[in-house]
């Protein structure tokens, strides 16, 4: 199944099911709860099994490219991600540690946006970059779960731009800024993504083709992923784990479209922008881990 979400005309949240080109509306059959949650959330809160939920689905189907998405999950709980989980990313970013010896670190929720909209690059004197990335969505609460129970706790995978500025930093500065994490457009559920090691994915910037990987070359898979992610903090329905990106990072600037895509996942592409940009206040710029000067045309690799 595919589900998406997206916002009505009055800007309320809403989940729907999409079947081909077209999108029935399935906000109706979920539970009404309290606060401001988004219905992606509450689907994900319900407990009961998706496709239990999504079984009573009827209406008349609308376009899908008539609707105004939102991020796949517009009110993560959290997002956590992989800082260096491909050997060729860890090698043109000159880095001496891994997954393994890093951990995992923290993306500001806050920092979503939808399919289509746009990255706001906020400063003009630093390098910002696009790691495309396979990322998970948790259904299940999980804490100190198993490699085996791992997969049991998604209920699916969709595309995240991990947006980074480059330089010393923490992380999670450099990955937090408004519009740096562009997440969507589908949530796929399991049985729809085939096994996860056939996964290919690719990124583009502007037409250039930068990144094309085999999920299958993930240095901690995503069982790993979330079986330690488990054992440091609990994983609560809607929080989102984000695999870490393969080798050809490169710069984004104004103008530029960026693109990343998973044939069984769909395509999420976004816009870039630097108007309101200002002059960095920190003094990261030289230090930090260091991307290579140019892309490496994926050919070469
Ligand atoms: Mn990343």
């Amino acid at each position: 199944m595919k589900i998406v979400s997206y916002r009505d005309e009055a800007g309320g949240s809403r989940v729907g099911v999409v079947v081909d080109d077209a999108v029935i509306d399935a906000t109706g059959l979920l539970r009404p709860q309290a606060g401001g949650t988004s219905a992606m959330r509450r689907l994900l809160e319900d407990g009961r099994p998706l496709e239990d939920i999504l079984s009573g689905l009827d209406g008349d189907p609308m376009p899908l490219d008539d609707l105004r998405l939102d991020p796949i999950v517009p009110d993560p709980g959290k997002i956590i991600a992989a800082p260096v989980n491909y050997f060729d990313h860890k090698a043109e970013m000159q880095e001496a540690y891994h997954v393994d010896s890093l951990g995992l670190f923290l993306k500001a929720p806050s920092s979503v946006i939808a399919a289509g909209e746009h990255i706001r690059l906020p400063y003009t004197d630093r390098r910002f970059d696009q790691e495309g990335e396979l990322a998970l969505v948790i259904g299940r609460r999980a804490s100190h779960v198993t490699t085996e129970e791992a997969l049991d706790h998604v209920a699916g995978y969709t595309l995240l731009l991990d947006i980074t500025m480059r330089g010393g930093e923490d992380r999670s500065t450099r990955k937090s800024f408004d519009t740096f994490t562009p997440i969507g457009p589908f949530l796929v559920t399991p049985d729809e993504t085939g096994p996860l090691a056939s996964l290919r994915l690719r990124t583009w910037v502007g037409g250039e083709l930068r990144q094309d990987a085999d999920i299958a070359d993930l240095i901690w898979d995503v069982p790993q992923l979330i079986a330690y992610a488990s054992s440091v903090m609990t994983l609560h329905p809607g929080d989102v784990i984000t695999t870490g990106t393969p080798a050809g990072v490169g710069q984004i600037g104004h103008g530029d479209r960026v693109a990343v895509a998973i044939e069984q996942l769909g395509r999420l592409e976004v816009g870039v922008t630097s108007e309101g940009a200002v002059a960095c206040p920190t003094k990261g710029a030289t230090t930090g881990p260091r991307p290579p000067a140019t892309v490496t045309p994926v050919r070469a690799r």
